[in-house]
């Protein structure tokens, strides 16, 4: 594997962990540029329509398709400068890689984090937000302490071939790090949950976690108890959506 000291970028803050089960958690977040998937539909990003059934869009379009490629040190350097980033890592505070899809950068993860021990003798607690389409490399787990996957339904408008990967779910299924975060609108998306991960035993439930989807206060309180009494009712894990509750539309905090 060729090593390359540089990483595409979108956005980087300081905030707390806005879903799953880190919920409340101090981090940096660190969202990298690119995605396999368009949530919302293939033609959403050029006029916000949805399309192929989709009932939710991904919030984050317009960040994760722009980015800068940095190189290490000076990724670093803005870091420090944005977020105190070696000091609060060091201190315990999460760093978390989101995107887009970071796997699609996953060597260049790696070699980052890799980059982090051997410059700053830093082995940060790492919680890697993914799609769970792509299989992460052994080396790169080694180093990952929390697995957040979100594998989308029929309601992303994704079709089932891009955003369902059998090998891939069965590995994070079999990872102790891993939680399954589920966007929620209605419950028949719990049904679809069942028939097709749940009863065929490609994902594990007791690592399900239901989220309502929403972008808005509004939308989350109207979502919210429906989605908790699919919880109640199954017996599963329920998150809401921090982010939304304290801050709501409002990107990048
Ligand atoms: S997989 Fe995630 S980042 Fe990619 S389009 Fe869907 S919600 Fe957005």
């Amino acid at each position: 594997m060729k090593k390359e000291y540089k990483i595409a970028v979108s956005e980087y803050f300081y905030s707390l962990q806005g879903e799953g089960i880190t919920t409340g958690t101090p981090a940096i977040f660190l969202r990298l540029t690119g995605c396999n998937l368009m949530c919302g539909g293939k033609g959403v990003e050029h006029d916000g329509i949805m399309r192929n059934g989709a009932t939710w869009v991904c919030d984050t379009i317009g960040v994760w398709q722009k980015g800068t490629t940095w190189s290490f040190p000076d990724l670093i350097n803005e870091l420090n400068s944005c977020t105190d980033f070696i000091r609060r890592l060091r201190s315990g505070v999460h760093l978390i890689i989101t995107g887009g899809e970071p796997l699609l950068q996953q060597n260049r993860i790696l070699t980052f984090l890799e980059y982090l021990e051997t410059e700053y003798l830093l082995k940060p607690i790492v919680e890697i937000e993914t799609n769970a389409t792509i299989l992460p490399h052994k080396e790169l787990d080694n180093r990952v302490q929390f697995w957040n996957t979100s594998p989308k339904l029929t309601n992303s408008g994704v079709t089932i071939e891009e955003r369902l990967d059998i090998e891939a779910l069965k590995w994070f299924s079999s990872n102790p790090k891993t939680m399954f975060k589920f966007v929620i609108t209605a419950k028949e998306d719990f049904h679809e949950i069942q028939d097709q991960l749940i009863k065929t035993s490609i994902i594990d439930s007791s690592k399900i976690v239901l989220m309502p989807a929403a972008d808005s206060i509004d939308q989350l309180l109207e979502r919210n108890q429906m989605v908790a009494q699919l919880c109640i009712d199954n017996q599963l894990r329920m998150s809401t959506r921090l982010h939304v509750e304290i801050w709501n539309k409002l990107t990048g905090v």
